[in-house]
């Protein structure tokens, strides 16, 4: 390369670097008194739309542990464990393992009791898979799952003795109208014919 090309080189270079650091410095002018797009999360929470389906609202207290909105689940991430079923039983686990939710809101029009929804909530953010596994039940202790195990046991025991007791009244009742019956055909039998009236012939 001759001298010429070799400077020619040199301070087109500088030329450029000139010119692509000002065109950099006017966006950087332009920028600079506009608001900020960046909040200072997580001091500060972004406003999410109205519509956004984040981590699931669930109130336990009116779960009725029927295993819709898990049925419902694609993917099968709500884990239900309960002592019972329907109301009155106890809830021993309610998990959505949130590494595998789609946030599709599937399972929550079949609820009967609408106790699960989305909620705008969307902050999952930890170190662990494990951490993105959600129990929303309350914890109950072993003593607590079994008493109450013990009480629905007595519970279920009395209502089968109370429909055996129904059954056993009701084909009683059935026994004795029958024989009641067959008592009734007897005394129709027994009964001689009426005498004809000479008068009438
Ligand atoms: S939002 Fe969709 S994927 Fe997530 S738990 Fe509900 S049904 Fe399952
Ligand atoms: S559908 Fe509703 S009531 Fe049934 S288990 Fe799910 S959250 Fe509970």
């Amino acid at each position: 390369m001759s001298i010429g090309a070799a400077l020619g080189n040199y301070f087109g270079d500088i030329w450029t670097g000139l010119r692509t650091s000002c065109v950099g410095l006017k966006i950087t002018w332009r920028n600079m008194f506009r608001p900020a797009f960046t909040v200072l999360y997580p001091e500060v929470r972004p406003q999410v739309p109205i519509a956004h389906r984040g981590i699931h609202g669930f109130d336990e207290e009116t779960c009725i542990s029927c295993d819709m909105c898990a049925k419902a689940c694609p993917v099968s991430c709500i884990y239900i464990k309960s002592v019972g079923k329907g109301e009155g039983s106890l809830m021993t686990q309610f998990d959505i393992d949130y590494t595998k939710c789609l946030f599709c809101d599937l399972c929550t029009p079949p609820c009967p009791t609408e106790c699960i929804w989305m909620t705008q909530d969307f902050d999952l953010g930890s170190y662990s898979k494990d951490d993105c596994i959600i129990n929303f039940a309350r914890t109950k202790t072993g003593d607590e799952i079994a008493e109450f195990d013990v009480r629905l046991k007595k519970k279920d025991e009395e209502k089968k003795a109370r429909a055996a007791a129904k059954k056993a009244a009701k084909a009683a009742e059935k026994v004795a109208a029958e024989a009641q019956g067959a008592a009734d055909t007897a005394v129709a039998v027994e009964e001689p014919p009426a005498e004809e009236d000479p008068g009438e012939s």
